[in-house]
């Protein structure tokens, strides 16, 4: 479904973004895995899309930096020749509780999660704009939607996510550009295994399916929003949650 273009998944080294570069990957698309700090499993990301039968390159690049970002889309645009699919799913979190928060945290997470979806965005914009087609597909998730306690700088990333999403949407709808959001609820990957086996009971308890979903859950919505049937789908947020966020 995706033979002929490229895709670039940020955060694909681990969890969500490696399971979304697989499957697009798997649809046909050439895919640029991108990653900051883990080379090695980003390297095993590339080698199982190429063992089957898919084709990958790996691009290191913290989303973070605007310039690093702007360096990665230029540099993948004038290598293989397009960015015709952007997936902003690189991000972190250092939970606490507001009153104890420090500022650094809070910029680290907004930066790494926000700033990094609009850095990347701003960057590959031009390119469909100019190809007048391209697909956006940022992770925001349902803390962004519902609010979650301790996590004030992370929800706040990812409801800014939303809302750059729809203003996104709206500006490159006239270019043939969809810019939509997905907002996974919890799903079993390296962020959710820190939290203790009480907080995982407790959670999964308030999720109407029960259970955690898994990173292919998310690829799989990714993979449609991203394909020529999605084309008239734009500036929506597709919970992806087991239900938490009806
Ligand atoms: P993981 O912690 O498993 O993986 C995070 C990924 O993001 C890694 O590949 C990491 O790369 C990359 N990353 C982190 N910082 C940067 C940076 N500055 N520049 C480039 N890449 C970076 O997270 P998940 O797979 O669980 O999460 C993926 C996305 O889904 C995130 O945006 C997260 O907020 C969102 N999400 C996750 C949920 C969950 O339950 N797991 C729920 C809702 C949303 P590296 O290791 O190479 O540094």
């Amino acid at each position: 479904m995706l033979e002929g273009q490229v895709a670039v998944v940020t955060g694909a080294s681990r969890g969500i973004g490696a399971a979304i570069a697989k499957r697009l990957a798997k649809e046909g698309a050439f895919v640029i895995v991108n990653y900051q700090g883990s080379q090695e499993r980003a390297e095993q990301v590339k080698k199982e899309i190429e063992e089957a039968g898919g084709r990958a390159a790996l691009w290191r690049c913290d989303v973070s930096d605007a310039a690093e970002c702007q360096a990665m889309l230029e540099g993948v645009r004038k290598e293989y020749g397009a960015v015709d699919i952007l997936v902003n799913n690189a991000g972190i979190n250092r939970d606490g509780l507001l009153l104890t928060m420090s500022q650094d945290d809070f910029d680290r997470v907004v930066k790494t999660n926000l700033y990094g979806c609009f850095y990347c965005t701003k960057a590959a914009a031009k390119g469909m704009i100019k190809k007048r087609s391209g697909r956006i597909v940022n992770i925001s998730s349902v803390s962004g939607v519902l609010g979650n306690a301790g996590q004030a700088n992370y929800a706040a990333s990812k409801a800014g996510i939303i809302g750059f999403t729809k203003t996104a949407a709206r500006e490159l709808a006239g270019r043939g550009v969809t810019v939509n959001a997905i907002a996974p609820g919890f799903i079993e990957t390296d962020m959710t295994g820190k939290l203790s086996e009480d907080v995982r009971t407790a959670a999964a308890a308030q999720i109407p399916l029960k259970r955690f979903g898994k990173p292919e859950d998310i690829a799989a919505a990714v993979a449609f929003l991203a394909s020529p049937e999605a084309g008239y789908i734009t500036g929506q947020v597709l919970g992806v949650d087991g239900g938490m966020a009806m």
